[in-house]
């Protein structure tokens, strides 16, 4: 199941809570679900579609909240929607009309029925604001799986239904941006912080902790990644370090050969060469006795000096000594 189904299926099986919740929830879906239409001998019909059978099963338990007994459900397949399957919940006659009442979207004019703006008292209340969203998102909504990116959006089939979500969600102390897409005019964030708080205001606790999960591990990925970065950073520093050092101990073997260094540098000269890679630190261990990393770094620091020296007095021999 995809992370976007995941977090519907949970929203979908949430408890309904207060009825001023229960009435914002149906009428952000009422906005992106809602259609009505008028039969014979003038009977109006409410319809609720949706390609989801998961998310139908929300506005049909709302409607059963407010008392809603007659509610028609099918399925049918539609050209419209690809061929694709979809579910219509259906109510008819005063139901119908008793719904738009209470939900106030929808307004009668010149013998049909039209959608007007949600009225600012369904989500004067906090409460209520998390279910208008929720509705929303159940409607039109859509998130990415975090593994993949971080987005979340809703799209909107106009302006002012698109500004309303954005300030009920600022409300709610989230910013979403919103940009026009093919004639939709699409709320959206790409913030893990703000898709969190959007996963966390609309009560998908479950899948809130899934994202944390991922968005978790993915920063310690990144830490992961900053330290294998710093690692290389400091081999280089070795691996040139451990270059000066025997261009040294070769400059003093071809000029005076390394017997005429003290005893214990001659033996770190002649591990340098067999060990080229390893770090002070491991050069330390394997002298005898072993030192530390300061006191092997101030021998490297006497072979240097040794080198400089002879090449100041110009050597007198040069022999060629087997290391
Ligand atoms: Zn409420």
């Amino acid at each position: 199941m995809s992370f976007n189904s995941e977090v519907k299926e949970e929203l979908v099986s949430l408890r309904l809570g207060e009825s001023c919740c229960a009435l914002a929830e149906i009428s952000a879906l009422s906005l992106c679900l809602a259609s009505f239409s008028i039969r014979g001998r003038g009977e109006v019909l409410l319809n609720y579609t949706s390609l989801s059978p998961t998310v139908a099963k929300r506005p049909l338990r709302i409607l059963r909240f407010f008392g809603y007994k007659n509610i028609g459900m099918s399925t049918r397949r539609d050209n419209r929607f690809g061929g694709r399957r979809f579910t219509v919940l259906t109510l008819s006659g005063n139901d119908a009309r008793a719904m738009m009442q209470r939900v106030g979207v929808l307004r009668f004019e010149k013998g049909e029925f039209k959608f007007r703006n949600i009225p600012q008292r369904t989500v004067r209340r906090i409460c209520c604001q998390r279910a208008y969203i929720r509705g929303m998102f159940l409607g039109v909504g859509n998130i990415s799986p975090p593994e993949k990116a971080y987005h979340a959006e809703f799209a909107l089939p106009d302006k002012k239904r698109a500004e309303f979500l954005q300030r009920t969600l600022h409300l709610q102390n989230m910013e979403f941006s919103i940009y026009k897409r093919r004639g939709s005019y699409i709320v959206y964030s790409k913030n893990s912080g703000e898709i969190a708080s959007l996963l966390a205001t609309m009560g998908a606790v479950r899948a809130l902790l899934h994202f944390e999960d991922i968005r978790m591990l993915s920063q310690v990925k990144t830490e992961v990644q900053r330290s294998v970065n710093c690692d290389q950073a400091n081999l280089s520093r070795q691996i040139a370090t451990a270059q000066k050092q025997l261009e040294h101990i070769d400059y003093i073997s071809k000029l005076v050969g390394l017997t005429a260094l003290p005893e214990s540098l001659q033996q770190l000269a002649r591990l340098r060469i067999s060990y080229p890679d390893y770090s002070l630190k491991q050069l330390g261990s394997i002298l005898e006795p072993a030192k530390s990393k300061a006191s092997v770094s101030r021998m490297f620091k006497q072979i240097e000096e040794f080198a400089n020296n002879i090449s100041e007095h110009k050597p007198t021999t040069s022999r060629e000594v087997k290391t």
